[in-house]
């Protein structure tokens, strides 16, 4: 226990309360640091950095209230206790924000805790001062980034300190909360993923579910607690007849259901179109085996043979993850077998090292295999991502979509022709191959060869192809190549390599200009913005191009201007025409006062419903400025919102409806059934129309083998008057799932 006198900060003490708290946090982090084996000397330093930092921040509090102190305490816990990272880690974590919010400099920090420790410091307070709201988060990430490659341990501290701040998220406000909600499942789940760290990738999801649709979380979380006790039911029927058998094998095992996170199943009911209750897989059974590393892969088969022996297995869904691990370390066995029930079950089947693998990553890999190199997990992928860093990009955002397209997914393994094991995102093509050995062999690539047939540079890789790039020099990328491609170091390189030859392009239209200004005895240089403006040019590559090109010649340049002087004066100067401003007007049908922007009175925006996601009285939603076309009003749940929230965060506002109102909103309802010919459309027109009394927009209907698809464009006043019609429609004979479209 540390002494109460450091309690007393000169000129400052902790009230009780305070004092009770900070000594909580203390303790809590330190009762798992000492069940642990770190030394004596490393625990000293650990309350060494825990002083440090105390007095550092002094008598902050975070906005709940509580001594800022508790916090790099409990982000260090979870370091320590969730992440199982090292106590270099857990200095680092109580230092994270000594730097950025108190007067403590880095030199400080060196001279007490060395330059390791300076280093990850550092690479935390570079991140945290990312936040600033005027520039692109996009930028931001492609530091965080950065980061990652010089210690991964930065990224894993930021990871532990963002999942403390959602777990106290609820004393922020909503606005604040919906941003970090959506910057987090737009990069830090996708990490958490690809850093194979699983459960707090699951955690950092629901979380996330929690904020953006309470409603469906509380429905899901509830529903999960009612069926508890006849789902232990039917996993202890569906284990018995195992254990008798694995028993036999005399090898210590677990063996156990595993629920699934409330947002996997949340995204289950949204994309499979299903209820709840024909949710099959709400759990795994999962199967660990305690064998020493060589018996692992045989034991797991053994096992995996007497699971299928009892329960018939779904040959499609067999995974082997043991033979070729994911390409963020994951190894398992998962196999899909059906109960006597009938029912689908997928089994786990692994050892204890994979479990902790699996619920670690990072850590875990590090403990096993004893590598010295930190980054020796991760080789492939790091050199994938410097890569990425390396290529000059234009665009943040391009750059980062680039880079998140690699994040999630499954693998492809390919060979060489030397039979070199190279990985690939699924869905990669012969061009990502030719772009992953070398760049130039991707840029040169003339066609490939699959286990010897010539195929398309587009050609789709599956597992085990052998393939062979055939290269020339006078090949050429064109625009088509990022159609083909997938992963991020290919379009990237793609795309760096036409901007290379746009340029080249270019500076030949720029010596034309520059000729016939010189011809006219006026210089370019000053001239060149009113020619842009003229002509509507966003940027001078642009014209140049357009110029070199042909598809902009002179006399249509220097017609639009007169000369008066060494200046060209637009002949028309270019005004807002009036149609434009009534148009805006047109779109905001909405009567006055009955939404907030910023707490605002709406009309004093030019704002207009988003069409992509069609918004209505009761929805959550948030207001976005356009470049062009004023205010638009998005729902919470818009697929273009994590985007705009992440990249655009500073033009994001935050919108609410007032009252309720006789107001009018459109909206597509998505209807799903069997088909018995136009019965069906008859009955539903009957429900909307006449018992509802609702207007309908448009109505399109497709049927398949039997099924039909029905879309209908309704005009409603609120959420919960979609919701009353969804609720009859179901009811409806022939119908199977009536949803509102999600954008
Ligand atoms: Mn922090």
């Amino acid at each position: 226990m540390f002494s109460t006198s450091l309690l007393d900060i000169p000129e400052f003490v902790w009230p009780a309360q305070d004092q009770h708290l900070i000594r909580t946090a203390y303790r809590r982090l330190f009762r798992s640091i000492n069940q642990s084996s770190i030394s004596a000397e490393e625990k000293k330093e650990v309350r060494k950095a825990f002083e440090f930092a105390l007095v550092a921040h002094g008598s902050q509090r975070r906005k709940s209230g509580e001594p800022y102190i508790t916090h790099p305490l409990e982000v260090a816990r979870i370091c320590f206790e969730e992440m199982g990272l090292g106590f270099k880690s857990v200095i680092g974590a109580l230092l994270h924000d000594v730097v950025e919010d108190t007067p403590v400099t880095l030199e400080q920090v060196r001279l007490e805790f060395g330059p390791k420790i300076a280093l990850i410091v550092d690479g935390l307070t570079k991140l945290d001062g990312l936040y600033n709201v005027e520039s692109p988060q996009a930028e931001n990430f492609k530091k965080v980034l950065s980061t990652l490659v010089d210690d991964v341990r930065v990224i894993l501290i930021k990871m532990a300190d963002r999942l403390h701040n959602l777990r106290t998220i609820d004393s922020m406000s909503r606005h604040k909360q919906l941003r970090i909600a959506a910057e987090t499942s737009y990069i830090y789940a996708p990490l958490a993923h690809r850093l194979g760290l699983y459960n707090l990738k699951s955690e950092f999801q629901d979380i996330c579910l929690k904020i953006t649709e309470p409603d469906i979380y509380k429905q899901i979380s509830s529903r999960l607690l009612e069926t508890q006790k006849e789902r232990n039911r039917f996993v202890a029927e569906f284990i018995k007849p195992l254990k008798e058998k694995i028993d036999r094998l005399n090898i210590p095992y677990r063996m156990f259901g595993r629920p699934k996170s409330i947002a996997s199943i949340a995204n289950k009911i949204k994309t499979k179109r299903v209820r709840f209750e024909e949710i099959y897989d709400l759990f795994a059974i999962r199967i660990v085996v305690d064998v020493p590393i060589e018996q692992e892969k045989s034991v797991c088969w053994q096992i995996y043979s007497i699971v299928t022996d009892v329960h018939r297995p779904i040959p499609e869904r067999l995974r082997d993850w043991i033979t070729t691990p994911r390409a963020n370390g994951y190894e398992s066995l998962h196999t899909t077998v059906i109960s006597k029930a009938g029912k689908y079950v997928e089994v786990q089947i692994r050892s204890e090292r994979m479990d902790d693998i699996a619920e670690k990553g990072y850590a875990a890999h590090w403990k096993y295999k004893g590598i010295t190199n930190i980054h020796g997990i991760y080789d492939h992928w790091f050199n994938s991502i410097k890569d990425v860093l390396e290529t000059p990009h234009n665009d943040a955002i391009e750059f980062l979509n680039d880079f998140k397209a690699n994040l999630y997914g499954e693998e492809v393994y390919v060979y060489t022709p030397l039979g070199d094991l190279i990985v690939l995102p699924k869905g990669a093509t012969a061009l990502d191959f030719a772009f992953s050995i070398h760049t130039d062999i991707g840029l040169r690539a003339n066609a490939c060869k699959v286990n010897n047939k010539l195929v398309p540079l587009g050609y789709h890789l599956a597992n085990g192809d052998q393939v062979q790039v055939i290269t020339n020099s006078r090949q050429k990328p064109t625009e088509d190549w990022l159609k083909m491609v997938t992963t991020g170091k290919a379009k990237t390189r793609i795309r760096a390599a036409l901007k290379e030859e746009q340029k080249v392009v270019a500076e030949y239209g720029l010596e034309i200009l520059e000729r016939k200004f010189k011809g006219l005895r006026i210089p370019l240089e000053e001239n060149v913005e009113a020619v842009l403006k003229a002509l509507g040019y966003k940027n001078k590559l642009d014209l140049y191009h357009d110029v070199s090109i042909g598809h902009l010649e002179w006399p249509d340049i220097i017609s639009k201007f007169s000369i008066e002087g060494n200046r060209l004066v637009p002949i028309r100067p270019l005004e807002v025409k009036p149609e434009e401003a009534t148009e805006i007007r047109d779109r905001a049908p909405m009567q006055e006062g009955r939404l907030l922007i910023n707490g605002e009175d709406a009309k004093t925006y030019q704002y207009s419903l988003a069409s992509c996601c069609h918004p209505v009285q009761g929805d959550d939603i948030f207001a976005y400025v356009t470049a062009g076309s004023g205010v638009k009003i998005h729902r919470i749940t818009c697929r273009n919102a994590e985007n705009m929230m992440v990249n655009y965060s500073y033009r994001v506002l935050k919108a609410e409806w007032t009252s309720k109102t006789g107001d009018k909103f459109p909206a597509n309802i998505v209807i799903h059934g069997i088909d018995e010919g136009i019965g069906v459309i008859e009955r539903i027109t009957h429900i909307i129309s006449s018992l509802h009394g609702v207007n309908i927009r448009s109505f399109t209907i497709m049927s398949e083998e039997g099924t039909f698809e029905g879309k209908v464009g309704v005009v409603v006043t609120s959420k919960e008057h979609i919701a009353q019609l969804i609720e009859s429609l179901s009811n409806l004979k022939g119908v199977t799932s009536v949803q509102r479209e999600e954008s």
